[in-house]
């Protein structure tokens, strides 16, 4: 496995929408490993493929299987979701705001609303389908990642410039932060 650079919102890549992947093969799979290895080397909890300039539709995410929205991540081993093709197959009315930052937008935060809850339909990394019911932080990473195959930021979401601040890296505001989405 392989710690690949990270694409910046400086790049125009980032804004590149992503296409399908035809088969999940062993090229995808080294893909899915050397993002799996990126996302916990720069201490996230997502990762999409377009964040390490592949331009395919497939992200992973990490996290606790439960976590309410501004809680504490308890330490690691969590849940490892990889999905393929993903796509939104449900979406509940009901919208949440929270904090997110991403590790394509380092050194600031924002409030951004997001459907509470969602079913993410795809692909798993050996081709199988796969539903995923997610509510409060894992369906907010979800989206975000969903965003990242279309070139959407999560700073495209924020209207109100009072919704979005700079965090200093290694201050406790970082910390908190830290605990909202680095995906
Ligand atoms: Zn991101």
């Amino acid at each position: 496995m392989t710690v690949r650079q990270i694409v910046y919102s400086d790049n125009p890549l980032i804004r590149k929408k992503s296409h399908r992947v035809r088969q999940v093969d062993a090229g995808v799979q080294r893909l899915i490993d050397d993002m799996v290895e990126t996302m916990r080397e720069a201490d996230g909890i997502g990762l999409a493929a377009i964040q390490v300039g592949v331009p395919y539709r497939l992200v992973v995410v990490e996290m606790p299987p439960e976590v309410a929205e501004g809680e504490e991540l308890p330490p690691r081993p969590w849940e490892l979701y990889v999905v393929v093709n993903p796509e939104l197959a449900r979406k509940s009315r009901e919208m949440e705001e929270g904090v997110e930052g991403c590790l394509s937008v380092p050194g600031w935060v924002g409030e951004v609303v997001r459907h509470k809850s969602v079913t993410i339909k795809g692909l798993d990394r050996r081709g199988r389908k796969v539903r995923i019911k997610a509510e409060g932080l894992l369906a907010r990473v979800f989206q975000h990642e969903i965003d990242h195959c279309d070139g959407i930021l999560f700073t495209d979401h924020i209207e109100d410039p009072e919704k979005i601040w700079p965090v200093e890296e290694g201050t406790e505001e970082a910390a908190e932060a830290r605990q909202g989405v680095r995906a």
